[in-house]
């Protein structure tokens, strides 16, 4: 069963008390994606993981990788030789922060049982897919964030497992080191199949080919990057006054009665408005901001939130 997808669950289903943290997923990934798992804090992603890693009992489901089932039973794991088949990076990766990079890395291959010729090799490798050679004898507790998930990418891919597990590798990192986290991984293209979960859609933009959408436990969409793209794209427009947020008001007024605004949200001397048509919001929005005299700091047009989208699909 399941034997073509990389990943695959069905009816998946975590209950805590009276808290449902997954409800009844089915999900099949093809070997060689890279699948972007979106949602809010709270939406289930790290429920999932555990639940697909065999880390958790689910209330109801079963769970492959790689075709060897990976669901846990109170008696035990379903099958003890799928653990070979995936590498898991958890959301809060613990190192030991005395050791080099390449010791930690030695480390995990001795543990996996890997020859001291074979870890050599894997190590160089890693080190190298990293971008973590020049680092590789410096202590871990000197890493920076973007360094350290990086390592736990590589020590996730000793042994060259065929699936990575990667519970938000980004979600805690500035700009670049994300930049740097969401490179490597893009390395990864053809070689291993990919699972990342984040709440941050531009993240998964970058990297993903496929994404699936969690919210409140539920899977609400899975899509093509490009047709989700295609489907939302920039139809929001920011617009920041260099005004105090009172002299709005009349602006406020007359862009609510508008056909073409499908909602209009207001922080202090910032507008946010998403438009349904446009090409023409693009021709009127300009013209009537001048015409209430309302001097302006910025304008843009930009793609939507995930929060904005998560509120389309919700009404749509
Ligand atoms: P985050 O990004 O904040 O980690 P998440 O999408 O990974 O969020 P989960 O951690 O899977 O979400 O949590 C899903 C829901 O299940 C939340 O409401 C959470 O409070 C609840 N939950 C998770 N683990 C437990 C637990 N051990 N006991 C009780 N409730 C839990």
């Amino acid at each position: 069963m399941n034997l073509t997808s990389a990943i695959a669950c069905e009816g998946l289903s975590k209950r805590y008390k009276d808290v449902v943290a997954l409800n009844d997923l089915t999900l099949s990934v093809p070997y060689g994606a890279i699948f972007g798992f979106l949602g809010r804090n709270g939406a289930g992603k790290t429920t999932t993981m555990r639940l697909l890693a065999g880390l958790a009992i689910p209330s109801a489901g079963r769970a492959w990788i790689a075709g060897r089932e990976t669901t846990q039973t109170a008696s035990g794991s379903a099958n003890s030789l799928a653990r070979t088949q995936f590498g898991y990076l958890p959301q809060d990766p613990a190192f030991y922060t005395w050791m080099s990079a390449r010791e930690y890395l030695d480390y995990i291959g001795q543990i996996q049982g890997l020859a001291p010729d074979e870890r050599k090799r894997q190590i160089a490798e890693l080190l190298d897919l990293s971008d973590l050679k020049d680092a590789a004898k410096r202590r871990i507790g000197g890493f920076s964030g973007g360094m350290l998930q990086r390592l736990g990418i590589a020590q996730a891919l000793i042994g060259h497992p065929p699936v990575l597990l990667l519970d938000e590798p980004t979600s805690a990192l500035d700009p670049a080191g994300r930049r740097e986290v969401l490179d490597m991984i893009a390395r990864l293209q053809g070689q291993t199949t990919v699972f990342l979960s984040s709440h941050i859609l531009t993240d998964i933009e970058r990297v993903c080919d496929t994404l699936a959408v969690l919210h409140k436990g539920q899977l609400i969409l899975v899509s093509g990057r490009d047709e989700l793209l295609e489907k939302y794209a920039v139809n929001a427009a920011e617009i920041e006054f260099d005004t105090p947020a009172d002299a709005l008001m009349p602006l406020l007024e007359t862009l609510r009665a508008l056909p073409w605004v499908a909602s209009l949200t207001q922080d202090g001397a910032t507008l946010r408005l998403l438009v349904h048509d446009l090409a023409r919001a693009k021709q009127e929005l300009l013209p009537l901001i001048v015409a209430h005299h309302l001097p302006l700091n910025r304008y843009a047009w930009v793609r939507p939130t995930l929060e904005e989208i998560f509120l389309q699909l919700s009404t749509s």
